[in-house]
This record gives C-alpha cells, sequence and structure tokens, in this order.
C-alpha cells in the first residue's frame, strides 16, 4: 500500500499516454499548440505497461488513462487490452475528448473498461468550435451519445470559462436531464501552456453552484465517496446528476488519493507541483523495477499537503505549463 507522508493512501493513478491532441482547446494549449515532444521520449507501450504493473503491485488499484487525446495514440487499446487483465487493477478508466473513441466502443465495452469521462464545454456548436478550435462538435456529439446509449457510465466535464461558456450551464443540465450522465462543472486551472496566469476566478464552485440554483432551486447533495474531487448533487425528475469540481479552489487536498505519470514518465504528486521523479529514465536503466518502486516510494513520502503548498515548489510561474503535458 501507498501512503504519503500526511497518511493519504494513494491508490489512484493518471497514467498520460501522450502529450499530442487533435483539438487545441483554448483552456488546455495555445493555438499553435506546444512544443510536442519526439516519439522516443515517450513512454512506449510496454513501458506503460510495466510500469503500471509495478505500481499496481504497490497498491494502485485504479488507473484513469489521459493525456494529450489517449486516442491518438494508435497502439492504445494494446495497454488497454494488458490493463483489462492486470490481477489487483480494479477500475480503468479513460479521459477523452470523444473525437476518436468511436471505433473502439464495442471493445471497450468488452474489455469491461466502462467508465469514461468526456470533456464537452457546450451544447452548442459555435461555442464549441471557438474553444476547441476545431469543426468536430457532430463527431462529439455522436460519440456521447452512444457512450450513454450503450451503457457506459459516463461523466461530462465541463470547465466553466468565463466570458465563453456560461450561457451553456444551465442548457446543459436541461439537455442531459433524459439521460443518465453526471456532468460535473470544472473550475479552470490557469494551465493552457500560455500566458494565462490568474489569482482568482469568476465562476469558482460557489459561483457556479449559486447560478445553477436559479433555475433548480431544489437540487440535493449526495453522498459522494471520500476522496472524490467533485461535490454531486440530484435533480429532481433528472436522469442524471450534476458535480463541482473545484480544481482551483482546491478544497479536496485534504483527501487527495492520486498520483500523475506523464506520457513522458514524469511523476507528478500534485497538480500544481513539481515532477518528483523521471521513470522513463529509470525503466531504460536495468534494475527497472526497484528503481521505480524506491522513485515512487520516495515521490510518495514526500508531498505536498496542498496544491497551495505545492505551487510553492516553483519559483517562477507553474502555469506556463500545459494540461496536455500534464494529464488534467
Ligand atoms: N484530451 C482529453 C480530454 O480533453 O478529455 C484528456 C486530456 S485533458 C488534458 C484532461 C482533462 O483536463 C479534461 O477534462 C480537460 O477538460 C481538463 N483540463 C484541461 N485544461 C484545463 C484547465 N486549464 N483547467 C481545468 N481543467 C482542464
Ligand atoms: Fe486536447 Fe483534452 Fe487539451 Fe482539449 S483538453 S486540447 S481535448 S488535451
Amino acid at each position: 500500500m501507498l501512503i504519503d507522508n500526511h497518511g493519504r493512501t494513494i491508490n489512484y493513478l493518471r497514467l498520460a499516454v501522450t502529450d499530442r491532441c487533435n483539438l487545441r482547446c483554448n483552456y488546455c494549449m495555445p493555438s499553435e499548440g506546444i512544443d510536442f515532444v519526439k516519439n522516443d521520449k515517450l513512454l512506449s507501450i510496454k513501458e506503460l505497461t510495466t510500469i503500471s504493473e509495478i505500481l499496481v503491485n504497490q497498491g494502485i488499484d485504479k488507473i484513469r488513462i489521459t493525456g494529450g487525446e489517449p486516442f491518438v495514440r494508435k497502439d492504445l487499446m494494446v495497454l488497454l487490452r494488458a490493463l483489462a487483465q492486470m490481477d489487483g487493477l480494479n477500475d480503468i478508466s479513460v479521459t477523452t475528448n470523444a473525437t476518436l473513441i468511436g471505433p473502439h466502443i464495442d471493445e471497450l465495452k468488452q474489455l469491461g473498461i466502462k467508465n469514461v469521462n468526456v470533456s464537452l464545454d457546450s451544447i452548442n456548436r459555435e461555442t464549441f468550435e471557438r474553444i476547441t478550435r476545431r469543426k468536430q462538435f457532430d463527431t462529439v456529439h455522436n460519440n456521447l451519445i452512444r457512450l450513454i446509449t450503450e451503457g457506459f457510465n459516463v461523466r461530462i466535464n465541463f470547465i466553466v470559462l468565463d466570458g465563453q461558456n456560461e450561457q451553456d450551464i444551465l442548457p446543459i443540465l436541461d439537455v442531459m436531464k433524459h439521460y443518465n450522465v453526471s456532468v460535473r462543472f470544472l473550475e479552470e486551472m490557469p494551465f493552457n501552456g500560455g500566458s494565462k496566469n490568474f489569482a482568482s476566478i469568476k465562476w469558482d464552485y460557489k459561483a457556479i453552484l449559486e447560478h445553477v440554483r436559479t433555475r433548480y432551486p431544489d437540487f440535493e447533495k449526495l453522498e459522494s465517496p471520500a476522496t472524490s474531487t467533485s461535490i454531486n448533487y440530484s435533480i429532481k425528475g433528472h436522469k442524471g446528476t450534476f458535480g463541482i469540481i473545484p480544481s482551483f479552489s482546491r478544497t479536496f487536498c485534504g483527501s487527495c488519493n492520486r498520483l500523475r505519470v506523464t506520457a513522458t514518465g514524469d511523476v507528478i504528486t500534485c497538480l500544481y507541483g513539481k515532477p518528483k521523479a523521471n521513470l522513463r529514465d529509470i525503466i531504460r536503466n536495468k534494475s527497472a523495477e526497484m528503481g521505480i518502486q524506491k522513485a515512487i516510494l520516495k515521490a510518495v513520502g514526500t508531498r505536498a499537503k496542498t496544491g497551495f503548498d505545492a505551487q510553492k515548489e516553483h519559483t517562477d510561474t507553474v502555469f506556463d505549463n500545459s494540461m496536455t503535458s500534464i494529464g488534467g
């Protein structure tokens, strides 16, 4: 079991498989993209599998595949097939923009990978295209509905962006009332690989909740697992639920059970902190298993208590990084 220096059990790995993406969401990347890493710097599928295996043996029982866009990686299914057979791994999930998942839906189902988070920041075509800077609205919409109707456990991630999509907060709840889906509103974090570096946000979790209350005054708070980053609610007559993720306000650090490994093997113990080790360098040397175990124990044993503490690890700004490199 992995326990950090503040007594928190770490059982959840967010594993980024690429830093590349076919969209250019303006809260995540500059329009020209970022300096994507060369292929030989990315972990291979074999390396990703080995690292997952070692971490599962150390106590990880839940892995979320993220990126970049995981499905731009042509060999992604090879990794997912290996994970699906891994003893001790109880929960495999994927976070995707849902542009490329279509051809893989049947196999995901066969593998028992049913937890899919879809990023969708607008239900209006023009707003969607303005935010993502690409014309993929229909594909995303069709894949989303297919995932929901085929029985996947779908959560929609909707980042509330000041001046861009707040007009869609209530409509997305109206539309999704007929579907068994959880719509989660996220606070924006200033990681867009560019110049964003704000000290506060207009749409924090309180503002989002108050806005929802204007149309749905009677929503009810739901019980959520202690390690959940979202605070979840139900609305009478709605098939699904909604939630709010205070990713900028960081109210959930006390129960954080996550570890991140980026597509280049960086170990990140907090989104707001610096990488603590690089597993690619270790795995490409001989004593990989022991080296990785030691690096993970050291990283977990020196974890910042909160995202605010982690932010202090940077002398300059933490925020010139892009979410496509970190994995969200
Ligand atoms: N491409 C996939 C997707 O968009 O779902 C997976 C990678 S994306 C980096 C993972 C998550 O990070 C997405 O839910 C995305 O909305 C979120 N994210 C990206 N940039 C963010 C930001 N600046 N603030 C908050 N969340 C962000
Ligand atoms: Fe791509 Fe996801 Fe970043 Fe959007 S949020 S640019 S889909 S990695």
